[in-house]
């Protein structure tokens, strides 16, 4: 890599937009400088509408594969636990050069619509047997090339699963790759320390409390370094909150929180099922709230209470989870339109001191999404990485636009695709519109489906 800058008549400052901006950065791709008032030089790279990558705070990168194919009726009630069941089925099958191909064909398309980080939660471990491979990181490694591949900053978290469910239950035959005690989960993290680098972080994600006990939970906790992540699934469906209920006689999220050790390190993915004390202590806590809005909406898991939690102060990001959509704003604008229908109001995720919509959830889950991922992204400032969209200002959605305009635009007009180019790092991975190493990594794809979807 080598150092390099950009000129950006109108650049998305912490702020906001401000024009005249120029973007420096080192070989390592981190932003040295973010110069203002500058002037355009003849010959120099400019873009007209440039802002920050968005993390993607929730991803099951194996999940691609079947995205779709659970969308007929059967002849049962389909819930999210019938959906589960289709899903271990794929999962059963996954070989470490099939996962890799997945997760790069994801991460390709994530970053061509504006993701430049991402945070796998990692749970297909083992063989199909149930079986260590010979290198217990195998899986691991795999989403990490894969990230390294298409340039995709990774926050890699391996999941520690234990239980079928509350009470300690043994888990199911189907579920026999996930298997992990807490000294598996500790070892992977050693495995992948050298892995780790202004590019990739390593952290935790205890499943949740079906699959992972509170003394676990504590024991992880304890051992792991005081600056890495940890994310978890927490209180998504009713039948969780209730059996949590039963077995413990706490909600899940009082459960976890009980604990005392949720703070700003931690992610809780979903949260959707909260009483308005736990939207108030999850806020307090500083934690980030993981909404995966299209996930939720396809598993239909039920509505978080946004307008409670912005009111409260609480940060949240933005994941693909089961990847039904690869696209950050898809993301956001289901979840502004979910809270619309529900509440049947209009500009919902908004403040005094934000009212443009499309602006206060770009920038929530920024800030959010960065959090989460314990890596320095999210922000166009000095020691931040290079992470930038930069936007078709041709297409006929922008042209003329006052910069104010831009993400409202974005958001709420169309689904072409705006994005132009994509840096990660301060290197170009995305070229209009096309990703650099395409084709490649689709036939690889196409390839690893044809034997997937043959099974
Ligand atoms: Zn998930």
């Amino acid at each position: 890599m080598s150092a390099g800058s950009l000129f950006a008549s109108n650049a998305y400052l912490p702020h906001g937009w401000e024009s005249n901006v120029r973007l420096h950065w080192d070989a390592d791709g981190a932003m040295t400088e973010v110069e203002r008032a500058a002037q355009p030089q003849q010959h120099e790279p400019q873009a007209v509408f440039v802002l920050p990558g968005m993390t993607n705070l929730h991803s099951h990168a194996f999940q691609r594969a079947m995205a779709g194919m659970t969308e007929m009726a059967g002849v049962s009630k389909d819930s999210f636990w019938t959906w589960r069941d289709v899903m271990y089925r794929y999962a059963l099958h996954i070989t470490p050069e099939q996962l890799q191909a997945i997760a790069s064909q994801l991460y390709m398309e994530c970053l061509r619509q504006g993701y430049t980080s991402v945070c796998e939660f990692h749970y297909l471990h083992r063989n199909s047997d149930g079986h260590w491979y010979a290198r217990p990181e195998e899986m691991a490694q795999r989403l990490i090339a894969a990230a390294q591949h298409t340039g995709m900053g990774m926050t890699m978290l391996p999941v520690l699963y234990s239980y079928a469910d509350f009470n300690d239950q043994p888990l199911r035959q189907d579920q026999r790759r996930f298997h992990t005690g807490v000294d598996d989960i500790l070892r992977l993290v050693d495995h992948l320390a050298p892995q780790r680098s202004a590019q990739v972080e390593i952290g935790v994600a205890p499943h949740s409390l079906r699959a992972a006990s509170i003394d676990q939970i504590r024991a992880v906790h304890a051992a792991l370094p005081a600056d890495r992540p940890l994310h978890i699934h927490i209180a998504e469906q009713t039948k969780e909150v209730d059996a949590c209920l039963a077995a413990t006689g706490r909600r899940p999220v009082e459960l976890l929180l009980e604990t005392g050790l949720v703070d700003e390190r931690w992610c809780l993915v979903h949260a959707t099922h909260l009483t308005k004390e736990e939207v108030r202590h999850i806020a307090k806590s500083g934690a980030v709230a993981g909404i995966c809005t299209t996930t939720e909406g396809n598993l239909g898991d039920g509505f978080f209470d946004l307008p409670a939690y912005i009111e409260a102060g609480g940060r949240f990001g933005i994941g693909s989870d089961s990847h039904v959509s690869q696209s950050p704003v898809e993301e956001l604008r289901w979840l502004e339109y979910g809270q619309r229908l529900r509440l049947q109001g209009r500009n919902i995720a908004s403040t005094e001191q934000q009212r443009n919509v499309g602006d206060f959830l770009w920038q929530q889950a920024l800030s959010g999404g960065a959090q989460a991922s314990g890596r320095q992204v999210g922000q166009l400032t000095k020691g931040y990485r290079a992470d930038f969209l930069v936007l078709d200002e041709h297409h006929p959605n922008l042209a003329g636009l006052p910069s104010k305009a831009v993400l409202n635009t974005w958001m709420f007009a169309g689904n072409d695709n705006l994005i132009k180019d994509v840096y990660v790092a301060g290197k170009r991975v995305v070229h209009n519109g096309q990703h650099s190493a395409q084709s490649e990594i689709q036939q690889a794809y196409v390839e690893c489906m044809r034997s997937l979807r043959a099974l």
